[in-house]
């Protein structure tokens, strides 16, 4: 069966609506399909539609910003309740965050040459939960660079400028609102923090502890000796497998739907098979 249980659309930094990209699921062959945005699950209602619709199975997501030993951790709930009272005040308190981080961010770009950074990153995120991807787009439409990775590299990503520390919950929090709400938690793409494996360790220790059950073995099209390491690790924490493209835009082959690298042999359970769909 082919699965993709983290995917982005236009209610956080993906740019298909959440109905499109249930249909782009179908055309790819995804027979079950978890939506994730970040920090929102305002996108499930429409997408749930749209699966009965085109007949493809779909869990209701969502991929929380929270941080651990102070850094950036995303951790992905699924089969969450989103009409969950406590789901619903997160989603609200994580808005709360962003649009103070927005402000932060818009102010160090400010000093670094970046005119009215929070109007035009505001004008582009529209109702779209705002983030950093809609600053670096608008640095690109005023010319401060010259494609988005660069903007990253040079003043959004990690350690630069506008990597803003501040704010995000800790995660044995998140976790907690994800179980709350019926979900299961999930640690999303491990090798992106570049962490050692010592850290790494330590880290799914406190996520377990704090009641979190799965891993993304798979994201996207991470190298094979990453994912083989990966396995290994959920294999002696004994956390349930998960897979997911982290799907953002069309046109980009190496995040397409459902066409993340395939999960080798395991005996674990699969994340998939202890989630409802909606
Ligand atoms: P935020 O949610 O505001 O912290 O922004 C993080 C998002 O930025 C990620 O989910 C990615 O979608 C995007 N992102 C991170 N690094 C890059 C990069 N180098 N190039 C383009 N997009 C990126
Ligand atoms: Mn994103
Ligand atoms: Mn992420
Ligand atoms: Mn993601």
């Amino acid at each position: 069966m082919r699965v993709d249980l983290h995917t982005h659309s236009n209610v956080s930094d993906g740019s298909l609506s959440p109905a499109a990209l249930v249909d782009r699921a179908k055309e790819y062959g995804v027979e079950l399909l978890a939506l994730t945005d970040h920090d929102t699950t305002a996108g499930i209602a429409e997408a749930s539609i749209q699966a009965r619709q085109v007949g493809i199975q779909l869990v209701a997501g969502v991929e929380f910003s929270s941080q651990w030993s102070g850094r950036g951790i995303h951790i992905v709930g699924l089969g969450v309740d989103p009409t969950a009272d406590q789901l619903i005040a997160a989603n609200d308190q994580q808005q709360q965050v962003r649009l103070r981080r927005a402000e932060m961010i818009a102010a160090k770009l400010e000093k670094l040459g970046c005119p009215n950074a929070l109007a035009g990153a505001q004008e582009l995120a529209g109702t779209s939960v705002i983030g950093r991807p809609h600053f670096a787009q608008y640095m690109l439409n005023v010319g401060m660079v010259k494609n988005l990775n660069a903007a990253f590299k040079k003043y959004l990503g990690a350690g630069k400028p506008g990597d803003i520390k501040l704010g995000w919950p800790e995660f044995e929090e998140v976790v907690g609102w994800i179980t709350g709400a019926g979900g299961v938690a999930v640690v999303a793409h491990p090798d992106k923090y570049k962490m050692t494996r010592t850290k790494l360790c330590h880290l799914l220790d406190d996520f377990i502890e704090a009641g979190g059950q799965g891993i993304e073995v798979v994201s996207g099209n991470q190298d094979r000796n990453v994912t083989n390491k990966l396995l290994q690790l959920a294999e002696l924490k004994q956390l349930w497998v998960s897979t997911g493209s982290d799907f953002h835009h069309p046109g980009r082959p190496w995040n397409e739907l459902g066409s993340q690298q395939r999960l080798p042999k395991h005996t674990l359970p699969n994340v998939w098979e202890h989630v409802a769909t909606v």
